[in-house]
């Protein structure tokens, strides 16, 4: 499970954490599922909590709950399932084979070296290798990850801006 960067969350103070379900406070939607807003789009709060710690949801595959609580966005009651409908049959391949995501959705294995974090609007996801460099924007978003080379950044732009008012600009 990877800590979240930056304070206050948005998403994670909406969360009410036990030591069994960590409960979505937030709106909800549809079916009483969680509802969170990210980078200007709706998404299904335990969906985003399964891409924060697990990866990319393949395409047709659902994120369902091992609790049967449509709020719960705690990883490790999650599961990727086929469908929705028959929850008992769907949680007992889950228990089998959903927990233990071993493959990107493009069937690369999640080995530690083609596992990487990703920037993600402001939260860092887990994510593969080969697919972000097939995407070609690995560096970067690699890079951005990392808090120290966003310092090194930030330290730049100021450096950069202390230099042009030394030379008089607006
Ligand atoms: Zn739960
Ligand atoms: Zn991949």
């Amino acid at each position: 499970m990877f800590e979240p960067t930056g304070t206050p969350d948005p998403f994670w103070s909406k969360v009410q954490k036990s030591d069994g379900c960590w409960t979505w406070a937030g709106a909800t939607w549809g079916r009483g599922y969680g509802a969170f807003k990210h980078e200007g789009r709706q998404v299904y709060a335990h969906r985003f909590a399964w891409e924060m710690a697990k990866g990319p949801i393949p395409a047709g595959l659902f994120v369902c709950h091992h609790c049967d609580n449509p709020l719960c966005v705690r990883p490790d009651h999650l599961f990727l399932g086929t469908h929705t409908d028959n929850m008992r049959d769907a949680s007992r391949k889950g228990r089998l084979y959903g927990w233990h995501v071993t493959h990107c959705p493009r069937g690369h294995e999640y080995t530690p070296e083609n596992t990487i974090r990703v920037q993600w609007g402001k939260y860092v996801r887990r994510s593969c290798r080969s697919c972000e460099k097939q995407r070609g924007r690995l560096a970067y978003r690699v890079k951005a990850a990392d808090p120290a080379w966003r310092a090194k950044q930030a330290e730049r732009g100021r450096a950069s801006r202390a230099r042009m008012k030394a030379q008089g600009a607006p």
